[in-house]
C-alpha cells in the first residue's frame, strides 16, 4: 500500500484550492528554478532513471522519448494531451481542475528538457470547468514570472498555449492532435516520420500525456531513487487508477504500479456489488482493453507487464468493474459502437471493420448469428489489428477479441 508521504497528488481528491497559494503550501514551484539551471541532458537522465512510463496508455519510455527530440533545432515543442476521452477514464480531469500547478510546473521542466521555447495543452472540449480553472492557474504562473520570459528568473523563456478540442475522440491520438492544433481536421497521420523530426508546424514534437508531464517534478524534488523504489521493476512509480462501474464506491485513487486488482478494488472501491464472488469481468485499462473475467481478476496486478502476460493491457488504468448482472455481449456491443463512431475513416480495415464488427455484435446480442460467424468476427478483428495507420482500429478489435476468448461459451449459450 502506497505511504501517505510517496503520494504525489496530495489533492486528487480536491479537498484543497488548486489557487496557487495553495499549491505552493504543497511544495509546487519549490525548487524549479534549481532544475532549469540544470543541463537539458541532466534532466532526461534523471527521468530516464527513474524507469517513469508515460500514463497516457502506451506505457513507453519518457526518458527515452524525450531523448529522441534534436538537441538543436531553431524551434521545438512540448505538446500535453489533455483530450481525455477514453471511456471509464477521468485520471487527468482531477488532475486539471485540482492540482494545475503540478502540470504548468511539469510542462516547464519538460520543455527545458526537450529545448522547447513553446508548450500546447490541448484539453478535451467538454471539460469547460477544468478549463477554466487551467486557464486561471496560467494567468497565476505568468502574473509570478513563473512562466513566460525569463521563467522563474532562469533565463530560459516558455509560452504556454490551451488549445480546446471540439469532442472528437480521435484528437487524443497523437499526430491527430497537432493535425487540429494545426486547425484541421483531427487525421492521424502516417509514421514515419515521428513526431519528433516532424511534428507540429513541421517542427520537432514531443507528445506527452497530463499525468505523466504532472509527475515530473516530483521525480526531479526527490529523486529517481525515490520513484523507481515505488512499483515494480520495469513497472515503476505510482498511477491514477480510475474504478467505476459495479462497485460501492466509484473513485479515482493514487497507488503503487503492480498493486493486486482484487486489493485496488476491496480496498478503495468498497468491493464489487454484492462481493467479491458476483464478480463476472474487469475492463482494466479503459474500453480498448481486452476484457479480464473473474479468475484471472483473483490473481493480476495492475502494471504494464502483468497485463500483458494475460492479454490485456494497463492503458489508461480505467477499470471498469462488471458483476454478474451484466450483459457481457451487450456491454462489448456498445463499445464497438463507439469505436465505429469515432473512426475517422481515413483507413479502409478501420472504416468499414468498425462498423462490420458492429453489425456482427447487434446481432450477436439476440443471438441471431450463425455459429461460424465467431470465428468469422475474430478473424475480421485479425485483419483490422496492426493493418491501420493509427490505434483506433486496434482499440476496436480487442475488446471483441477479449469477449471471445473468455466468453465464447456465453455466445454459443446465445445462439
Ligand atoms: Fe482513422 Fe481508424 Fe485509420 Fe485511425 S485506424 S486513421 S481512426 S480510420
Amino acid at each position: 500500500m502506497l505511504k501517505e508521504q510517496d503520494r504525489i497528488f496530495t489533492n486528487l481528491n480536491g479537498k484543497e484550492s488548486p489557487l496557487l497559494c495553495y499549491a505552493k503550501k504543497r511544495e509546487a514551484w519549490k525548487r524549479t528554478k534549481e532544475f532549469l539551471d540544470l543541463d537539458p541532458a541532466q534532466i532526461i537522465d534523471e527521468v530516464k532513471k527513474s524507469g517513469l512510463r508515460g500514463r497516457g496508455g502506451a506505457g513507453f519510455l519518457t526518458g527515452l522519448k524525450w531523448s529522441f527530440m534534436p538537441k538543436h533545432s531553431a524551434k521545438s515543442y512540448l505538446v500535453v494531451n489533455a483530450d481525455e476521452s477514453e471511456p471509464g477514464t477521468c485520471k487527468d480531469r482531477d488532475i486539471l481542475r485540482y492540482e494545475p500547478h503540478k502540470l504548468l510546473e511539469g510542462i516547464l521542466l519538460a520543455s527545458k528538457a526537450i529545448n522547447a521555447s513553446t508548450a500546447y495543452i490541448y484539453i478535451r472540449g467538454e471539460f469547460y470547468n477544468e478549463y477554466l480553472v487551467l486557464n486561471n492557474a496560467l494567468d497565476e504562473a505568468y502574473r509570478e514570472g513563473l512562466i513566460g520570459e525569463n521563467a522563474c528568473k532562469s533565463g530560459y523563456n516558455l509560452d504556454i498555449f490551451i488549445h480546446r478540442g471540439a469532442g472528437a475522440y480521435i484528437c487524443g491520438e497523437e499526430t491527430a492532435q497537432l493535425e487540429s492544433i494545426e486547425g484541421k481536421k483531427g487525421f492521424p497521420r502516417i509514421k514515419p516520420p515521428f513526431p519528433a523530426n516532424i511534428g507540429l508546424f513541421g517542427c520537432p514534437t514531443t507528445i506527452n500525456n497530463v499525468e505523466t508531464i504532472a509527475m515530473i517534478p516530483d521525480i526531479l524534488n526527490r529523486g529517481s531513487k525515490w520513484f523507481s523504489s515505488l512499483g515494480k521493476p520495469n513497472n515503476t512509480g505510482t498511477k491514477i487508477f480510475c474504478i467505476s462501474g459495479h462497485v460501492n464506491n466509484p473513485c479515482n485513487v493514487e497507488e503503487e504500479l503492480g498493486i493486486p486488482l482484487r486489493e485496488l478494488i476491496e480496498r478503495y472501491a468498497g468491493g464489487v456489488c454484492g462481493g467479491w464472488d458476483n464478480l463476472l469481468a474487469v475492463i482494466p485499462g479503459g474500453a480498448s482493453s481486452p476484457l479480464i473475467p473473474k479468475s484471472i481478476c483473483d490473481t493480476v496486478e495492475m502494471d504494464f507487464d502483468s497485463l500483458k502476460i494475460v492479454y490485456s493491457a494497463l492503458g489508461t488504468a480505467a477499470i471498469i468493474v462488471m458483476d454478474k448482472s451484466t450483459d457481457i455481449i451487450a456491454a462489448i456491443e456498445r463499445l464497438s459502437y463507439f469505436f465505429m463512431h469515432e473512426s475517422c475513416g481515413q483507413c479502409t480495415p478501420c472504416r468499414e471493420g468498425t462498423g462490420w464488427i458492429w453489425r456482427i455484435m447487434k446481432r450477436m446480442v439476440t443471438g441471431n448469428i450463425r455459429s461460424d460467424e465467431i470465428d468469422k468476427l475474430l478473424d475480421l478483428t485479425t485483419q483490422i489489428e496492426g493493418h491501420t495507420i493509427c490505434a483506433l482500429g486496434d482499440a476496436a478489435a480487442w475488446p471483441i477479441q477479449g469477449l471471445i476468448r473468455h466468453f465464447r461459451h456465453v455466445i454459443e449459450d446465445r445462439i
